[in-house]
């Protein structure tokens, strides 16, 4: 089927679309994230967004609050960066089917990058290496999200 069929298809049904997309992501979280592996940990709640992006891709922003995870602030800094290290990082260098994987979240610019007139990309992008766990994004963002309430 050709991208043009693919884009006639769901202009003539999105809600089915949107039910599919919301579908797989209650799948994902209930056959991946919970399952009996608990890849992530015990999750004991979560939430999430959806995002549509230009082209109309849906997307999923999502927090997963996992039993016994340690508390950012409470925890020593070096327990919270080692718990975040077990699930996340920066290294590619896996196998040719990962690095397919990942390819597709590494972030390219797009016109969104220079909108509201930004001459350079608006998400800072490229981001230097990072070794370890940086704790400056975090403490900004929690700042920012604490100066809301
Ligand atoms: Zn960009």
């Amino acid at each position: 089927m050709s991208w043009q069929e693919k884009s006639d298809l769901i202009q003539k049904d999105p809600v089915t679309c949107a039910r599919n997309f919301e579908h797989m992501v209650q799948l994902f979280i209930k056959d991946v994230l919970k399952c009996t592996a608990m890849p992530l940990g015990e999750i004991a709640d979560s939430f999430y967004g959806v995002e549509f992006q230009q082209r109309g891709s849906p997307h999923i922003h999502a927090l997963f609050w996992v039993k016994g995870a340690p508390a950012y602030g409470k925890a020593p800094d070096d327990t919270v960066v080692h718990f975040v290290n077990k699930y996340v990082t920066c290294i590619n260098s896996q196998s040719d089917e990962m690095k397919d994987l990942v390819n597709l979240q590494v972030h390219r610019h797009a016109k969104t990058c220079k909108k509201l007139g930004h001459n350079v990309c608006r998400f800072n992008f490229p981001l230097p290496p990072m070794k370890l766990l940086s704790f400056n994004l975090l403490t900004n963002s929690c700042m920012k999200r604490d100066s809301l309430r």
